[in-house]
């Protein structure tokens, strides 16, 4: 076990909100104690950085690849470089999220997630598909999508920690799945998909409990067919991802969001997929469909701070709200894992501690 460390930057996210004078004491791999003035044991690390920023590591709960590397593109599937990658965004804990694919490879893919690698935490597999809806599509590869099939959930669940699952609701066999993927504690997540307000709902009346990215492989908010992002602002139990890159949600639409959810329903997510692309923020398709985000969740974090929403809000929606999505906790609580980000005065990160260790420091 590490010695314990303490970190001192001046502010620090606390419930929920954002406090002058705190310090966070952590030991034995958890969030020991928390304010100002603590009394610390003889052996404790110091980490100081003055008019710093202390928050809960952030949460990233789709994310591909990043810095070339993860599950996509060559030399993939690299989830330890992944994770390595991560940590120098503040993430300290992710799910690898997979694209469409045939079942044996994703099986393949799950029987190959490991923890344990230096940098953030992998809690397991986001399978975004293979029930995805054609016409939703976006960038997943087509001849990969498939129908919902009981059989193949019960082999990748067989295979590894699936930890989230996203699919289209409308496909012919998705209720049953839904329901047999929540009862084995799966968090089911909607998206790329042309569901109605009424599908939708059913399927939460199932047991999906999450949106993909919402707004983005969905058709827009009507105000006669609301359909998933109608449901996913109406319906009080659904967490909803917004991917903050800047290209994928107009600003506005963002802010939007924040107000209709609040910051304990959004979870800001990267949907990175940063393959060493030329060109813009996001990765996009020949044809101009978005492919994913170049960036890492500490820039979604300082975007939304940007684009108005208040800082504590962004910074839990980083963090607290994700890891609360898949049952987690993300928190400067005594008690809670000592996964923290020290952020400097610009939300630029300055050092990532995993498990109460620093993993990468600037
Ligand atoms: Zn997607």
């Amino acid at each position: 076990m590490s010695a314990p460390l303490l970190l001192k930057a001046g502010r620090a996210l606390v419930d929920g909100a954002v406090r002058d004078d705190v310090d966070v004491l952590l030991a034995d791999g958890v969030v020991n104690a928390v304010g100002p003035g603590l009394a610390v044991p003889p052996s404790t690390q110091v980490l100081e950085l003055s008019d710093g920023l202390l928050a809960p590591g952030y949460v990233d709960l789709h994310v591909h690849a990043l810095d070339g590397h993860g599950l996509v593109g060559e030399g993939s599937p690299d989830v330890p470089g992944l994770a390595r990658a991560l940590a120098t965004r503040g993430v300290t804990s992710f799910l690898a999220t997979t694209a469409a694919a045939p079942v044996a490879e994703l099986v393949q893919v799950l029987a190959g997630l490991a923890d344990g690698g230096a940098g953030a935490r992998c809690l397991g597999a986001h399978l975004e598909g293979p029930w995805l809806a054609a016409a939703k599509a976006g960038a997943q590869p087509r001849d990969a999508l498939a129908l919902p099939s009981l059989t193949d959930l019960e082999r990748l669940l067989a295979a590894g920690p699936v930890v989230m699952l996203t699919l289209a609701p409308e496909l012919e066999g998705a209720q049953a799945v839904i329901a047999r993927a929540a009862a084995a504690g799966v968090v089911v997540a909607l998206g790329h998909s042309a569901a109605g307000y009424d599908v939708a709902g059913a399927a939460v009346a199932a047991g999906a409990r999450h949106v993909t990215h919402c707004f983005n492989a969905m058709p827009p908010l009507h105000h006669r067919e609301p359909g998933l992002v109608g449901m996913a602002l109406d319906r009080g139990e659904v967490t909803v991802e917004a991917i903050a890159d800047g290209v994928h949600l107009h600003p506005a639409v963002l802010r939007l969001l924040w107000r209709a959810c609040g910051p304990h329903r959004v979870c800001l997510v990267s949907d990175a997929v940063d393959v060493a692309l030329p060109g813009t923020q996001a990765a996009r398709l020949p044809d101009g469909t978005l492919a994913g985000s170049r960036v890492g969740l500490d820039a979604c974090v300082r975007n939304a701070v940007a684009w108005g929403i208040p800082l504590a809000d962004a910074l839990t929606m980083g963090s607290t709200t994700p890891a609360a999505a898949i049952g987690r906790v993300a928190a400067l609580t005594p008690g809670a894992p000592a996964d923290v980000v020290l952020l400097d005065a610009d939300l630029q990160v300055a050092c990532t501690v995993v498990a109460g260790v620093p993993v990468w420091q600037r």
